[in-house]
């Protein structure tokens, strides 16, 4: 393989600790090529000085950015990809606001990227590029005459083609998407919904297992469902900062029975579903007063969209409802923390708590419910209850399945949950933990490059 330029919306200096599972495969599979690592800097500039291109090593690695201004920042990143394709991508066409105009900021925002990368580029690179904000990168490129192999991997889900028809822009947008060589899903149903929409809305057909000829090219989709560092991940659990919150949890809640959700305060996760059942499961399984604890912690997100304002409102009510409703002098049935926990932390916490709810309505893969099981001690291990609409739930099929839409049967299934016996915990556990390992991040990494290579 030549050598290996990946793009994404965020850079991460993969020298700086704590970047997390994806950060570090990608520094790894960079680090090996002696690679480029391409993106926006993250800083938004005075009108005029947007655009320009710094370029740092980073040991074997050279990390290139480019700064945004105002007006290209708010309508590329908060107007067209946060504000209409991840909600519609999260099936959501009630939050999406087509009529912003945002597309010409996202179609110049990805015009400046290819322009600012392309002179860096070499013949034999290949080139992957990552999520949703640059789906049109590969058509630039292509119109300025880049012939490398080009990759593309979503992270969040793909919806099917009835929901995408919806966005004004969806011919331009597949047809540009349809200009990579490789296509990478997290889940077989992303693909069945890009599949659909290739032969039934772009007219085009397929032609192997996983290739499809359309707009005069051949393009391959496949699942490669993402994994978390599962070392990487442990070791941070052998931390100070972990054990300190472990003990900190034990101590404090020594009488009760911890249950935990960890998210993004995003109106994908489900919170207000999630705390509805946990309402459920107190006013059905009176047993559960005074022991059931639930810690939901929600690190704030994009609070410059407006759907994200509503939402924290709506889960503020909620949890202020459930805890005057229940609570007693010496039990709070919900710990509502709007922060986000440190990731040096998580583990520590993760392992405190009997039970994990990861019930999102739509996620991509969603890679809290991996880090829960992975934080678990195998000889006393919790339980995942999982949303069956998140990516992870395909190959996680040992943990509780729940539909987050019906409140009674999630608040069912937590109660299995808590009662479940040492022994069927251990086996699921197991079992769950044999699939990360043999599914992480790495293998995430080597699988999609050996494919686009291929
Ligand atoms: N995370 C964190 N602190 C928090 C909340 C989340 O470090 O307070 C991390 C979490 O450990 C996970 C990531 O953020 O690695 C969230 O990834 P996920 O796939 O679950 O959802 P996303 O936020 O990408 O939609």
């Amino acid at each position: 393989m030549g050598r290996l330029v990946v793009v994404s919306n965020r850079v991460a200096d993969p020298r700086k600790p704590g970047a997390g599972g994806l950060a570090v495969a990608l520094a790894d599979a960079l680090q090996s090529s002696g690679g480029l690592w391409f993106g926006w800097s993250g800083k938004v500039v005075d009108e005029g000085s947007g655009g320009q291109l710094r370029t740092q090593r980073a040991g074997p690695v050279t990390l290139a950015t480019v700064d945004l201004s105002r007006a290209d920042h708010d309508a590329y990143y908060l107007g067209y990809s946060n504000g209409v394709l991840w909600p519609v991508f999260h099936y959501r066409l009630d939050l999406a606001d087509f009529d912003a105009g945002d597309i010409d900021g996202y179609r110049r925002v990805n015009r400046l990227f290819a322009h600012k990368l392309q002179p860096l580029l070499q013949p034999d690179d290949v080139i992957w590029v990552h999520d949703y904000h640059l789906i049109p990168l590969a058509a630039e490129l292509r119109a300025m005459g880049c012939t490398q192999r080009m990759g593309f991997f979503l992270h969040i889900p793909l919806p099917p083609r009835t929901i995408l028809a919806a966005i004004p822009q969806n011919g331009w947008l597949m047809r540009s998407l349809m200009m990579y060589d490789l296509v990478g899903f997290h889940t077989q149903t992303d693909v069945d919904h890009f599949a659909a929409y290739v032969i039934k809305e772009a007219g085009g057909t397929q032609v192997g297992d996983d290739e499809f000829h359309a707009h005069g090219r051949v393009v391959r989709a496949r699942p490669f469902p993402i994994g978390i560092d599962v070392d990487e991940f442990q070791a941070l659990g052998r931390g100070p900062e972990a054990r300190d919150t472990f003990r900190t949890m034990k101590e404090q809640y020594a009488q009760r029975q911890l249950l935990v959700g960890v998210d993004r305060l995003d109106y994908s996760k489900g919170l207000p579903q999630r705390i509805r059942a946990f309402q459920r499961l107190l006013q059905h399984y009176p047993e559960n007063h005074k022991v059931a604890t639930l810690i939901q912690v929600a690190a704030p997100s994009r609070e410059d969209v407006e759907a994200y304002a509503d939402l924290r409102h709506q889960l503020e009510t909620l949890c202020g409802a459930v805890n005057g409703d229940h609570g007693e002098l010496d039990w709070m049935p919900v710990r509502y923390i709007r922060r986000a926990v440190p990731r040096k932390r998580l583990p520590g916490l993760y392992a405190s708590a009997s039970v994990a709810l990861v019930t999102p309505l739509r996620d991509g893969m969603n890679l809290v419910a991996k880090e829960y099981v992975a934080a678990q001690d195998p000889a006393n291990p919790g339980v995942l209850v999982l949303s069956r609409f998140a990516g992870a739930a395909e190959a996680m099929t040992d943990a509780l399945i729940v539909n987050p839409y019906d409140a009674d049967g999630m608040a069912e299934v937590i109660q299995q949950a808590l009662r479940m016996p040492l022994e069927e915990r251990r086996v699921r556990h197991e079992r769950l933990m044999a699939g990360l390992r043999a599914q992480d991040v790495h293998w995430w990494a080597r699988e999609f490059l050996a494919a686009l290579s291929a």
